[in-house]
C-alpha cells in the first residue's frame, strides 16, 4: 500500500454508550465507505468456527469457563486486520475495551501499516440514555411491546391491541439494571476516551439528534481525514 492510500484509509473505531445508536451508525458507515465492520463478538465466533490459531486458544479458555485474556483477544483482532478486505479501512466496534488492548492495537496498527485514523464517539448524556433504555414496556395479556417515548399506547394505560391494562418491564429494561449497565460502560470508556483524546484521534459526535443528522456529522468528520 502506498503512502497516500495509507493516509486516506478509514481505519476507525466507534464508541458510544448503550442506547447511543452505535449499531445503526456502524451499519451506515460500513455501507457508505465500503469497509468491513469488525465487531468483537462476530470475529470471535468466526475465529473459533474457522479454527484459526487464536480462535483455538480462545476456545480453550471459553470451554473452561474462563475469561479470554487480552493477548488472545488482541491476537484475534490482529488476525482479522491482516485480511485483505481491510485495505481501504475498517470499523472496529467493541475493541479495544481497555488501555492494554488500546496499546496493543496501536502496536499492531503500526506493524500492519493500518493504524487508527479516527475514533468516533457518539455522545448522548446518560440521563437521555436512561429514558431511551428504560422506556420499553410489555402488555402482560398479549405481549405487545411499547415504548414510553418512541411508541406509546394510544390511550395511556391501555393496550392498543387487546385493551389490557397490565404491563411489565423486562429485567434488562428496568432502571436499576440499565443504570448499572451504563455505569459499567462509562467506567470502561472514560480512560479510552482520554487515551484517544491525547493521541489526537478522538472526534465527538452529538448523538442526541436525528439518526440521519448523526450520520452526516460522522461523514463530515471522515471526509476530512
Ligand atoms: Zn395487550
Amino acid at each position: 500500500m502506498g503512502v497516500n492510500e495509507a493516509m486516506t484509509a478509514k481505519n476507525l473505531m466507534l464508541m458510544g454508550l448503550p442506547g447511543a445508536g452505535k449499531g445503526t451508525q456502524a451499519e451506515r458507515i460500513v455501507a457508505d465507505f465500503e469497509i468491513p465492520h469488525i465487531s468483537t463478538g462476530d470475529i470471535f465466533r468466526a475465529a473459533i468456527k474457522n479454527g484459526t490459531p487464536m480462535g483455538l486458544k480462545a476456545k480453550s479458555f471459553i470451554d473452561k469457563g474462563e475469561l479470554v485474556p487480552d493477548e488472545v483477544t488482541n491476537g484475534i483482532v490482529k488476525e482479522r486486520l491482516m485480511e485483505n478486505d481491510t485495505a481501504k479501512g475498517y470499523l472496529l466496534d467493541g475493541f479495544p475495551r481497555n488501555l492494554a488492548q488500546a496499546t496493543a492495537l496501536k502496536e499492531m496498527g503500526t506493524e500492519l501499516g493500518k493504524p487508527l485514523s479516527a475514533v468516533i464517539n457518539i455522545h448522548v448524556d446518560p440521563n437521555s440514555l436512561m429514558e431511551r433504555l428504560t422506556g420499553r414496556f410489555i402488555c402482560r395479556n398479549c405481549g405487545a411491546t411499547y415504548h414510553k417515548i418512541f411508541n406509546p399506547t394510544k390511550v395511556e394505560g391501555t393496550c392498543d391491541r387487546c385493551g389490557g391494562h397490565e404491563f411489565y418491564q423486562r429485567e434488562d429494561d428496568k432502571p436499576e439494571t440499565v443504570k448499572n449497565r451504563l455505569e459499567v460502560n462509562i467506567k470502561m470508556n472514560t480512560p479510552l476516551l482520554s487515551f484517544y483524546q491525547t493521541q489526537g484521534l478522538l472526534h465527538q459526535v452529538d448523538g442526541n439528534q436525528e439518526i440521519s443528522k448523526v450520520f452526516s456529522d460522522i461523514k463530515d468528520i471522515l471526509q476530512k481525514l
